[in-house]
């Protein structure tokens, strides 16, 4: 590998390095100021280098499939909350653009290997790794490697490589090219979505090891070092109102954030506080009782069929009991992550991360399912396989439906009596999937095949978007969902786009677009499509702003005004205005959705959410009572906003010249077509 040179000194390397898996070379590529100021870095990077080196109607699973890791834009420059790292490749769940992203200890660890982003093509005919720090990049047999799971996997790399290694591995799931796999690092975590696990299996890459040493330069240490030292101020009040937060607390909250009830703008400071003392367990009750938790595979009422009683027992605090110690990704000053400790049942589990919200509803509220100790247990066996527990525990839940309503039998099930909440049953499908066997085998591909496979009427159980299943936010409690989970490039995603993030990011401070976006503040507001279309597209491209900096989504919604654009100020010395970067981040998004209508994908066809999703035919009882979300009016609205033609999904010619993206303008309005 050439020699690192840290020209540009301004948060970012200049420099992106290619493997190619099939041949084994590593060639670097260098990248000038102005793509930085146009692609910003981290998801921003990808989608300019996928765009432009993956051919359209690639199989995903196939070697001409590009898969990459990218560090932010700010990550490692003394900012905070700013440790993510985005992979991304064509996802073969989807058949599109597919990103996750992930906190943790690997993204600064990347950086520092004077870097900011890897991406790997082709296929190698062993299992390899790569190992990379400021000096050498190296593919190595990774042969003693196969079968291990994730946190053997990155325990023996550690040990070979050093305690300050970081490692983004795969586990069985993604050996074994499931499509709920995911890519895990940190012992456990995972960047989950989109199938990408199954990508880095089918290259036959197990694992990337990070040990650079070498800090990326600034412009401005001493402003970053200001601009997060009153950020840290802000943050830290309201200390003195954590003490009284709980499970009946949450209750009450939830109660009063019924859409039939009141709407109760999000508290930017009790999210901070429940952030801080449990993590997103808190939501656990909260959303069960409010009505944003999906019950019953999105059939049942939360108060009805899983009321406080039982929600309470999978509860944050029932939860925080097993913490043994906190846990905080690198450089965040919130630290909503916790190590957990099980001593007691039938399976005992030394250390894990605690469930999150995400995995406490897809294997408790979901399934019906009130025994924590199982869904500890779960959460254990999916992290180690290196799968998607928001996709795994959807995929259970269908299967709980088709045997429920006669679709499949023991027999199919292989003797597991699969109803609502039988914690042994449930936790036995997830084992067969985790080894595709049987049934698992079916189900390890996620609802969307597996309906295909199994027929008989069990598609309308498959509660999906373009392949994906639905993560645990419903869209009927907050139609803001509802966009980013049909229009967003990666479907199925509740961490782009919604009201409530809105509400706790007050985007309108920071960017003139967002001034003009009405805030949703009652029941006729919230249900009434047609005017939302631009706040949402507002908020899609502060999220991709986010995922170019490499930010932790949740730093974006605590109440103290997330200093972004400041930062990549001081770091850059671009000195850009806020609504600068507003753009830049819809350059990118523009360049995720143009991949996908470059794959023959328009989202208000071939993303369209299952209908429970939007209340098609409304529910009987509970808060999304007689709620039906008309998708075609929002979906239009959105459209508009984000200049894209209804019929294709095509950017329209001019948002294109003004965003400068003249490849895109060539691919789908070419001169000689005129
Ligand atoms: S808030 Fe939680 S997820 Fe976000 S950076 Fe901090 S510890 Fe990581």
């Amino acid at each position: 590998m050439p020699e690192t040179k840290n020209a540009a000194g301004k948060g970012y390397w200049g420099k992106i390095l290619h493997v190619d898996l099939t041949t084994g070379s590593v060639s670097p590529e260098f990248l000038d100021d102005s793509f930085y100021q146009k692609y910003l870095g981290g998801i921003g990077i990808a989608a300019k280098v996928l765009w432009d080196r993956l051919k359209p109607g690639i199989d995903p699973l196939g070697p001409e499939n590009i898969l990459g890791f990218t560090t932010g834009l700010l990550t490692d420059t003394g900012s905070l909350f700013t440790g993510r790292f985005t992979v991304v490749g064509k996802s073969p769940a989807s058949g599109g653009w597919g990103d996750a992203n992930c906190g943790g200890y690997f993204s600064p660890a990347l950086k520092r290997c004077g870097v900011d982003a890897v991406f790997f093509s082709g296929k190698s005919l062993k299992p390899v790794y790569l190992y990379l720090d400021h000096e050498k990049a190296e593919l190595k047999d990774a042969s003693d490697l196969r079968g291990l799971d994730t946190i053997e996997t990155e325990d023996l790399l550690r040990e070979r490589h050093g305690k300050r290694a970081q490692v983004a591995c795969i586990g069985p799931a993604g050996e074994k090219r499931s499509l709920l796999a995911g890519i895990s690092t940190d012992r456990g975590r995972l960047a989950a979505r989109c199938g990408l696990g199954a990508v880095m299996g089918s290259k036959n890459l197990k694992a990337v090891v990070a040990a650079g040493t070498q800090r990326v330069g600034v412009m401005d240490k001493a402003a970053i070092r200001e601009i997060s030292s009153a950020f840290r101020k802000r943050l830290d009040k309201g200390a003195f109102f954590e003490r009284f937060l709980g499970d009946r607390l949450f209750a009450i909250v939830g109660r009063m954030t019924r859409p039939g009830f009141f709407y109760m703008r999000q508290p930017a400071l009790l999210w901070r506080k429940m952030l801080k003392k449990f993590g997103t367990p808190s939501l656990t009750v909260l959303s069960a009782e409010g009505g944003d938790s999906p019950i019953k595979n999105w059939g049942g009422v939360g108060y009805r069929d899983f009321p406080l009683e039982r929600s309470e027992n999978i509860g944050a605090e029932t939860v925080i009991r097993f913490e043994e110690k906190k846990y905080g990704c690198y450089s965040c000053p919130l630290r909503c992550g916790g190590i957990v400790s099980i001593k007691q049942g039938p399976h005992i589990i030394e250390e894990m991360h605690k469930p999150e919200y995400e995995t406490l509803c897809a294997f408790g509220s979901l399934l019906l399912n009130d025994d924590l100790l199982s869904i500890c247990r779960i959460n254990d066996l999916v992290n180690r396989a290196g799968m998607d527990s928001i996709s795994c525990g959807a995929t259970v839940a269908f299967a709980i439906e088709c045997y429920e309503s006669g679709i499949l039998s023991k027999v199919d099930t292989d003797g597991l009596d699969l109803r609502w909440g039988n914690s042994d049953a449930i936790t036995g499908l997830v084992e067969k999937i985790l080894r595709r066997e049987g049934l698992g085998d079916i189900l390890a591909d996620g609802v969307k095949r597996a309906a295909e496979k199994i027929g008989r009427g069990s598609e309308k159980f498959a509660v999906h978007c373009g392949g994906v299943e639905a993560p645990m936010h419903d869209p009927k409690f907050d139609p803001g969902f509802l966009i980013s989970y049909f229009c967003e490039p990666t479907p199925g995603r509740h961490t782009i786009s919604s009201y409530q993030y809105l509400d706790l990011q007050e985007l309108h401070k920071k960017f003139s677009r967002a001034r003009k976006t009405a805030a949703v503040t009652s029941r006729k507001k919230r249900f009434n499509p047609k005017d939302k279309g631009e706040m949402l597209a507002v908020d899609s491209f502060y999220k991709m702003l986010v995922d170019c900096a490499g930010a932790c989504f949740f730093g974006t919604q605590v109440g103290a005004e997330l200093p972004l654009c400041e930062w990549m100020n001081a770091a850059t010395g671009w000195n850009l205005p806020p609504d600068a970067y507003l753009v830049a981040a819809e350059r990118v998004h523009k360049l995720r959705h143009s991949f996908n209508v470059r794959e023959g994908l328009n989202p208000i066809r071939d993303f369209r959410p299952h209908p429970r999703l939007y209340g098609d035919p409304p529910q009987d009882k509970g808060p999304a009572r007689k709620v039906t979300i008309d998708i075609d009016t929002l979906a239009e609205s959105y459209y508009k906003a984000m200049h894209w033609e209804l019929q294709t999904g095509k950017p329209h010619r001019k948002r294109l010249e003004e965003l400068g993206l003249p490849d895109v303008l060539q691919e789908f309005y070419p001169p000689d077509a005129q």
